[in-house]
């Protein structure tokens, strides 16, 4: 066990059964969801996830209503968005959602996970100052 809980929110099987089976394996708490709608119940429900993995072409929707409704509600949250998308006007708008990831599908493990966590250091506290800069992203390869 490691005390991280991970959420998935993926509406493709495939993907989404290596990711849960991978971080449970690790030891992480797995939550999956397969549409905005669960997804968004499913952080409501709470307990704050510590990672959210994130698909943005979801049966219902968009997955950024999931990054916007992590952002509002000010949640300690680091998201991985996944996108295959080439949409650069939607990449953008997803962009000035400062997610703590892009990837690109198909995703590469174990590459998801942004540490530190907030949730389980930051017991309490939501602290939006003082975050360290990202590692600028790798150009892709293969
Ligand atoms: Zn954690």
């Amino acid at each position: 066990m490691n005390g991280h809980r991970l959420l998935i929110v993926e509406d493709d099987e495939g993907p989404r059964d290596s990711l849960r089976a991978y971080y449970g394996r690790s030891g992480w708490d797995v939550r999956v969801a397969g549409t905005v709608a669960d997804g968004l119940t499913s952080l409501d429900a709470g307990p704050e996830p510590c990672c959210l993995i994130l698909d943005l072409k979801l049966p219902d929707g968009d997955g950024r209503a999931i990054l916007e409704r992590v952002r509002a509600e000010g949640f300690r949250t680091r998201v991985a968005v996944c996108t295959g998308s080439m949409d650069l006007a939607q990449l953008r708008e997803v962009a000035l959602l400062k997610p703590d990831a892009m990837l690109s599908k198909p995703i590469r493990l174990p590459g998801v996970w942004i540490e530190p966590c907030r949730v389980c250091e930051g017991q309490g506290e939501r602290d939006h100052g003082a975050t360290p800069t990202a590692p600028a992203p790798s150009p892709p390869s293969g």
